[in-house]
């Protein structure tokens, strides 16, 4: 058996020496645990005589005391320092310049569809959409384009077979709109329609292969062409600036009779002439006119009873106007330098 000073003369080393809690532990066990050193020397005190043991106990528990005391402040130490080298471990150093998350924005052609959406939804319009591969039926015919009529020609696309091609005008889904609405029984019919849609073009500063047009479409009982020129002026002053004045010119267009070009006065010189307006003083945005009695008869309507007025907008055309783009090219090359001058964040 072990002498008591020397249990503790190495016990009182082995606290010193220790260099982590996990070993103090270990130490607390081996000395002061109840099958622990100390405990053993208790052992010794059944073979002394009575006088003697009170003594011997108070001297081994003086020295269990001790040992116990040592621990406990030798725990102290090693919890302090392990607390330090955590904190240093995990020290953040804020002076580091962070990074900057980047921000998209959005495309010029979508800020102008969503300004356009908010000038009709306001009016009461809704605001549809259809598929841009569309069948011949009503990217055409319905639109009072029959087949090996010469006015094909000028929207000639990309056919996917002979009766499904890639839209060339959001028309398509206003012949969809009109034939739904008289399944439903609807006589009154208030929509926008803007998308994307193609032609078989040289893309070059001013025409591309694929471009985004907003067409709208009212048709309901005793619809005028006055009820047209009010609606395009207020969208004209919406968009341009509310000194904005518009004119009508007689034009073609195989879904519409009468049909118009509509001018809108120059927003930047006020009408004056400018290198805009290429001095004229109006500005051609867009295209409209009475529905054609054809179109709504081949969609079920009686055009004795209901009439209506179209128009279709080119969003680039808008763009270009409102933000002083040259190059149609431009809205679809994905040049951040371009895409970011809409930054609004920046
Ligand atoms: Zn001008």
């Amino acid at each position: 058996m072990k002498n008591l000073s020397d249990i503790k003369e190495t016990a009182i080393q082995a606290i010193r020496d220790c260099k982590n809690n996990a070993d103090l532990n270990q130490l607390r066990v081996l000395y002061v645990g109840k099958k622990g050193e100390i405990q053993e020397v208790m052992k010794a005190m059944k073979d002394m005589s009575k006088e003697d043991r009170p003594a011997f106990g108070a001297l081994v528990n003086e020295v269990k005391k001790e040992i116990s005391a040592l621990l406990e402040e030798r725990k102290c130490v090693l919890e302090e320092k392990e607390l330090a080298v955590k904190l240093e471990e995990e020290k953040l150093d804020i002076t580091l310049s962070g990074y900057r998350p980047h921000l998209g924005n959005i495309h010029p052609l979508m800020l102008v569809q969503q300004e356009l959406e908010d000038v009709f939804v306001g009016l009461g319009y809704s605001v549809a959409e259809g598929p841009e591969v569309e069948c011949d039926l009503y990217n055409f015919e319905r639109a009072n384009i029959p087949k090996d009529h010469p006015a094909r020609d000028m929207q000639d696309t990309f056919f996917i077979n002979v009766e499904e091609l890639l839209r060339t005008h959001t028309t398509a889904v206003q012949m969809r709109q009109l034939e739904q609405s008289q399944k439903e029984g609807k006589e009154i019919i208030k929509v926008i329609c803007p998308g994307k849609v193609y032609r078989r073009d040289d893309d070059d500063a001013t025409h591309s292969h694929q471009f985004m047009q907003c067409e709208g479409l009212v048709v309901g009982e005793n619809i005028r062409l006055s009820d047209l020129k009010g609606t395009l002026l207020f969208m004209a002053r919406k968009m341009f600036g509310e000194n904005r004045i518009i004119r009508f010119r007689p034009s073609y267009f195989q879904f519409t009779e009468p049909s118009v070009e509509v001018d809108v006065s120059c927003h930047i010189c006020g009408g004056k002439g400018c290198h805009v307006c290429k001095g004229s003083g109006w500005i051609e945005v867009l295209g409209a006119g009475m529905v054609h009695p054809n179109v709504l008869r081949m969609a079920g309507f009686d055009p004795k009873k209901l009439s209506g007025f179209a128009f279709g907008v080119g969003m680039e055309r808008i763009a270009m106007l409102k933000y002083g783009i040259d190059d149609i090219r431009a809205f679809y090359t994905n040049d951040l330098r371009f895409l970011k001058a809409f930054n609004r964040f920046e």
